[in-house]
């Protein structure tokens, strides 16, 4: 029985977590049928090893960034280096950036400074953004509409919100990514969420090692659980993950320039 094409828009494979038994979990997200994915950076150190690892494996590509949790250290050597890795091939996009006003790990006015400062040079480069917002929609919003997204396009990554964030997204251009918590029995908006974005602006993600979905949570997670996530998206849309799951990895190839 084959196995539905699915697309890991956002994956941390390069980070330490995976540092023991990486090639063995990127065969299972193949037997998965994860069959690309993209591994984010979260500062200059990380994009730069997001891209070296990039560069070694078929159908893994990288996404240079600052995280707004690293928005605080960001000085203009880090933003150098952002720069010089998103001019490289294998970088298909500026990511992740944002604001995270949950946890507030850097004052916001770096967090503002740093999301704008990549939205340029995401604009700059022609890369769409991933962005990450977390208790901030509204300030998220605003800055996007403001830095030019809608010339770039870009993810609204492990997407938080209720329908009626989901439709300004939309509105700005953005595609919507859904992670595990959209199968969590606490969803939340997440479920109608699944239900209102149009399938062709809709794409998925595991965020591993973070977010597992129901049935692996506490541990690390990892890309070949996507499909997990992709099946319970297929069917609270009421549709066979055998469309769904190639729509959305069509999507994420158009939106990255991949094949
Ligand atoms: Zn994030
Ligand atoms: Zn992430």
């Amino acid at each position: 029985m084959s196995v539905p094409e699915l697309f890991d828009t956002h994956a941390h494979l390069h980070f330490p977590e995976f540092a023991d038994d990486r090639s063995a979990v990127l065969e299972r997200a193949r037997t998965a049928g994860v069959q690309r994915l993209v591994t984010i950076g979260t500062d200059a150190a990380t994009s730069a090893a997001a891209l070296a690892l990039a560069a070694r494996e078929t159908g893994v590509w990288a996404a240079a960034g600052i995280h707004p949790h690293d928005a605080a250290g960001a000085d203009e050597t880090a933003f150098a280096e952002i720069e010089r890795l998103a001019r490289d091939s294998r970088v298909v996009a500026i990511g992740e950036i944002g604001l995270d006003f949950f946890r507030n790990l850097s004052p916001r006015e770096d967090q503002e400074r740093t999301f704008r400062r990549l939205l340029q040079l995401a604009r700059r480069v022609g890369k769409p953004a991933l962005v990450h917002c977390r208790d901030a929609h509204a300030e998220t919003l605003a800055i996007l509409e403001d830095g030019g997204v809608r010339d770039t396009g870009g993810i609204m990554h492990c997407f938080s919100g209720d329908v009626a964030i989901a439709r300004r997204c939309l509105d700005l251009g953005l595609v919507i990514s859904l992670a595990g918590p959209v199968t969590y029995p606490n969803a939340r908006a997440l479920p109608d969420v699944a239900r209102f974005v149009p399938g062709d602006r809709l794409v998925v993600e595991t965020d591993c090692p973070f977010l597992p979905p129901q049935g692996h949570r506490g541990r690390r997670n990892e890309p070949a659980y996507l499909a997990l996530t992709a099946a319970r998206v297929a069917e609270l849309r009421g549709e066979p993950l055998a469309r769904l799951g190639p729509q959305m990895s069509a999507t994420a190839r158009r939106l990255f320039g991949v094949e």
